[in-house]
């Protein structure tokens, strides 16, 4: 084969940010060009404020910049005051976002304090009223907000889609000479009702740079058609999300898809990853899954990668899948406490290979590697820094003396001791 010229160079970059409104949650940008934001939301009972603000400062300390909290009824409402409290007397400085279904106006007319201690509410118009309470109870949340001086996340989901414009729209379509399909129609819909919902509320006097959309249905390829369309059509920020999403590895993998491919086209400014938890199961996964969404796609970093082969028959011991498991344990586990300590150490990247057919060389891509002995092979481990082969470690302790060299490795680029490196 020759060398083909001119040589075609592949570009490998997802497409520039489409240009929104930035809008201020409690101090945290969404949108306006800012790093695209993780979001979660707690499944406890709001008014229970000891097991929400232990909730919410573990998805806090996992990384969500901004965690959601349900608010249905007036003791949840009465609670929202207490959590908020609590969690700064913890130093959990999170944002608080309310979500408000029905009774939203109600909940925030009665209770003031509540009103002031989310920094946005969340408006499902499907839920707000029907007719012409509809309007009305809409109206007072969005005055709410501007008395407040609060952002709202207006969320239409498709679930909860307002039917009075859905038939609307179906009755359109339906008089069309080549009517479109009732999916079709109801992605119209879902995107209509967000837009309309949008500029009511810029009616009432809700600024721009205070409003985020978001339209979530449970179908990836729908998910991906109605925000690239919501995305043409309006240069509010937008909350990306698949709701409904399953759980499990089902979750992950919808999720991931279909955020995966808008953010690439640059639609997004926050995300949230809708898992649902096994029973007792842990809340902060869903957190995990939307930073490596953004990190292994390039556009943030929370935590250092650690690359780890798959294994295969060259390997026939537990030892690389232990070790490759125990770093990335180790390396989220210790977060919090670095990332004020070691500035930048979200940038490392190890590696864990199975054998000598790709360990050493990928070792030698990561800032620390360590590439173990297959299936037949000597006993020894080299271990590369920055690119270079420095030792090979050999017996029983291998994985020790590895994690021993990457918090060595850690203290010495990041610590404070580090200028020059
Ligand atoms: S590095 Fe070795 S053990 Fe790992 S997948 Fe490749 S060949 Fe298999």
């Amino acid at each position: 084969m020759t060398i083909q010229t001119p040589i075609d160079f592949v570009d490998a970059d997802p497409s520039p940010r489409r240009q929104t409104v930035g809008v201020d949650v409690g101090g945290v940008i969404v949108g306006g060009g800012a790093p695209v934001v993780v979001q979660s939301m707690t499944n406890t009972d709001t008014a229970d404020v000891d097991a929400t603000v232990a909730q919410v400062a573990a998805l806090a300390k996992a990384g969500s910049e901004i965690v959601r909290i349900t608010v249905d009824r007036d003791e949840a409402a009465a609670a929202v005051p207490r959590v908020r409290e609590r969690l700064d007397r913890l130093g959990v400085h999170v944002p608080l976002v309310g979500d408000f279904h029905y009774i939203g106006h109600k909940l925030l007319a009665d209770h003031p304090a509540c009103a002031e201690a989310l920094a946005k509410y969340r408006i499902n118009p499907g839920n707000v009223g029907f007719r012409e309470k509809r309007d009305r109870q809409f109206t007072d949340i969005v005055e709410m907000a501007i008395r407040w001086n609060k952002p709202v996340r207006i969320g239409v989901n498709w679930g909860s889609l307002d039917q009075e414009l859905l038939t609307r729209l179906m009755d359109a379509n339906s008089a069309l000479p080549v009517p479109r399909t009732a999916r079709a129609v109801t992605r119209e819909a879902i995107i209509q009702s967000a837009l309309l919902s949008a500029e009511l509320a810029e009616e009432i006097g809700l600024g721009r740079d205070r409003i985020i959309l978001s339209a979530k249905v449970s179908q990836v390829q729908d998910l991906i058609a109605v925000y690239r369309d919501l995305s043409r059509r309006t240069d509010r920020a937008l909350h990306l999300g698949l709701t409904e999403a399953g759980m499990g590895s089902k979750g992950i993998v919808a999720s991931s898809a279909a955020m995966g491919i808008l953010l690439q086209e640059g639609i997004g400014d926050t995300i949230r990853v809708s898992l649902t938890p096994k029973p007792g199961g842990d809340r902060t996964q869903e957190v995990q899954v939307a930073q490596e969404l953004l990190q292994t796609m390039g556009f943030r970093q929370f935590v250092p990668i650690v690359a780890a082969c798959p294994g295969c028959g060259r390997t026939t011991s537990t030892v690389f899948q232990e070790l490759a498991e125990t770093i990335q344990a180790d390396l989220r586990r210790n977060m919090p406490m670095w990332r004020e300590r070691y500035p930048g150490v979200e940038t490392l990247n190890v590696a864990v290979m199975g054998c000598i057919v790709n360990g050493p060389g990928e070792s030698k891509h990561a800032d620390i590697g360590i590439s173990l002995p297959g299936t037949g092979e000597t006993p020894a481990a080299p271990v590369f820094v920055d690119g270079k082969k420095t030792v090979t470690l050999r017996g029983p302790a291998i994985a020790a003396d590895f994690q021993v060299m990457v918090a060595d490795y850690i203290e010495r680029r990041f610590g404070s001791g580090s200028a020059g490196m």
